[in-house]
């Protein structure tokens, strides 16, 4: 691209877009850790994933935004289609995938030795995105401000990334994630490395942020998930077996009255 400025389509407001899995397996080295998952994330909502351990959650979330094509020796089928389009068409470049749908991993990972200016602007490089220099600070200070640190930080841009407190940090990732518009954000537990203070802060940003960009997101934290999300997938891999999802629907159905006893107990913290 050789425009100086912002590619149009990133500066429309953006746009969020359903998510819809359909049938997903994965292996690891020829052993298989998903049995045709398939989950509908509807747009513009918070979608929660839940589970013990090992079930398959991160591995799911790395599917949706194609980052599990790139660990050695993971295989895959099924399809991913985002507002309807194939996420694995073959025509369709893994960066232009990855800037549709962000991640936010549960060990914030800013640059650390680059400012925080240059932090929000890091994803632009990576999905060749230009900016002009003035819409360049315009950008930096609203994905700031959607993650809410704006105020902390605006005097001191210049500071390097890992000159932050862990809370954050984890917000500065979010407004990286933020700054190519994604219309979906995956958080992989982006709370668990956190304190209770920093913890309500992102769920307050989680709960702004839905109504611009589609939210999937793995917790442990039951209270959590009731309080962030409206929908919500129970994982399990029982005895060796595949992860898969037992059960799936609204949040507060998943909590008041699960169908499935395994749910129940889960969720009621009888595991
Ligand atoms: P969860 O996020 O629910 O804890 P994961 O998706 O991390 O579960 O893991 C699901 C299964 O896949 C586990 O058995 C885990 O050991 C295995 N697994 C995850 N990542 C890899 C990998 N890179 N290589 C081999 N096995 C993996
Ligand atoms: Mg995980």
């Amino acid at each position: 691209m050789t425009s100086t400025t912002l590619d149009p389509s990133t500066v429309d407001s953006p746009t969020t877009a359903e998510l819809d899995a359909r049938n997903i397996s994965a292996w690891f080295g020829g052993h298989k850790v998903l049995d045709r998952v398939s989950l509908r994330m509807p747009a513009g909502q918070v979608t929660a994933l839940i589970g013990p351990s090992g079930c398959g959650k991160s591995t799911f979330l790395r599917i949706l935004n194609r980052m599990h094509e790139l660990v050695p020796g993971a295989e895959l089928a099924g399809e991913v289609l985002l507002d309807g389009e194939d996420l694995y068409d073959p025509s369709r470049r893994i960066t232009d995938a990855r800037r549709h749908v962000g991640m936010v991993f549960q060990k914030p990972n800013p640059f650390p030795a680059m400012s925080i200016y240059d932090n929000v602007l890091a994803g632009l490089k990576l999905t060749a995105v230009r900016a002009s220099r003035r819409t360049k600070d315009d950008l930096v200070e609203e994905c700031l401000r959607k993650a809410g640190l704006w105020h902390e930080v605006q005097t001191r841009l210049r500071s390097p990334g890992g000159a932050l407190s862990g809370g954050q940090q984890q917000r500065l990732c979010i407004a990286r994630s933020l700054a190519v518009r994604p219309r979906v954000l995956l958080m992989d537990e982006p709370c668990s490395a956190l304190d209770p203070t920093s913890t309500r802060r992102i769920e307050e940003t989680i709960g702004e942020l839905s109504t611009e960009v589609t939210i999937v997101i793995v917790t442990h934290n039951m209270q959590q998930a009731q309080r962030v999300s409206q929908h919500c997938a129970f994982f399990l891999a029982e005895q060796g077996t595949p992860g898969v999802i037992v059960e799936h629907g609204l949040t507060s159905a998943m909590f008041d009255t699960p169908q499935d006893r395994r749910t129940a107990d889960y969720v009621h913290g009888r595991f």
